[in-house]
């Protein structure tokens, strides 16, 4: 449930080696089970302000279609409160078309870039702050944090911020672990680097190859007033992500939640 591939990279250097990795993995999923029941997965809403926007690329098979950017204006009210949508891991080739859907619903969202992809694709950077999202940090690479040492750790959150900032977006205050993997050495780093440890409170798996509905009735059925939704734009499955946003979007003004972020 934490877990989730990237759609193409590089092999990470450092990673467990294979047993390790998934004994980890079954560990971080129950300890995930346990923060989300505690709800230590705060992420304060207010943290999340936002700049503005345009432009962008497309090389991702289009999944877009008319319907889907005939938002309508619900005079959303928030009379429940926010709900923070959050994506992860781009920003890749579908990060263009969430932008268009999110454009189309007038939704600010936050993305929680990978520094090689920024350094990759600095103009979708630029096309994520444009749009008036949040462009945060999420790690150079995807490891596993915790199993790294300091000078690795250092690199993976400082270099991610650089890659950012030099694509044209705001210095980063917001680091999300991979996995909700950190540990004291990395909050330590991250706090020095003016990044706070942010984590979720709904997990729709969206990166397992979900379906669309599927994705969009866990966020329905999940959120409260200030969840925090992880999604993807920069996995495999990603144009899954894409189709069940409008739903989501609709979804969640119909039940009295603004998209944290989105315009009163
Ligand atoms: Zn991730």
């Amino acid at each position: 449930m934490t877990n989730h591939r990237k759609a193409a990279g590089p092999a990470r250097p450092g990673r467990p080696s294979h047993r390790r990795k998934h004994l980890r993995r079954h560990l971080t999923e129950l300890g995930f089970g346990v923060l989300a029941l505690a709800a230590i997965v705060p992420l304060a809403l207010d943290a999340l302000v936002p700049q503005r926007g345009s432009a962008d690329t497309g090389r991702a098979r289009t999944v877009i279609s008319r319907d889907m950017l005939q938002a309508a204006d619900t005079g959303n009210v928030c009379r429940r409160g926010r709900v923070a949508l959050t994506f992860d891991d781009g920003p890749d080739v579908y990060t263009p078309q969430i932008l268009e859907v999110l454009r189309a619903y007038n939704v600010r969202a936050t993305f929680f870039i990978m520094g090689e992809k920024a350094a990759a694709h600095p103009e979708m950077v630029r096309a994520v702050v444009a749009g008036g999202h949040l462009a945060e940090n999420h790690s150079w690479d995807h490891p596993h944090m915790a199993d790294l040492d300091a000078a690795a750790v250092h690199h993976q959150l400082a270099d991610t911020t650089a890659a950012i900032m030099r694509a044209g977006a705001p210095r980063p205050t917001l680091f999300r672990p991979p996995f909700g993997n950190t540990d004291a050495l990395v909050d330590g780093q991250a706090r020095a680097l003016g990044l706070r440890v942010v984590r979720w409170s709904v997990d729709t798996n969206d990166w397992r190859g979900r379906r669309p509905a599927d994705i969009a009735a866990t966020v329905l059925g999940q959120a409260v007033p200030g969840s925090v939704v992880l999604l993807h734009d920069g996995v495999a499955n990603s144009a899954a992500t894409i189709r069940a946003l409008p739903a989501i979007i609709t979804g969640l003004r119909a039940r009295g939640f603004c998209t944290a972020l989105d315009t009163e």
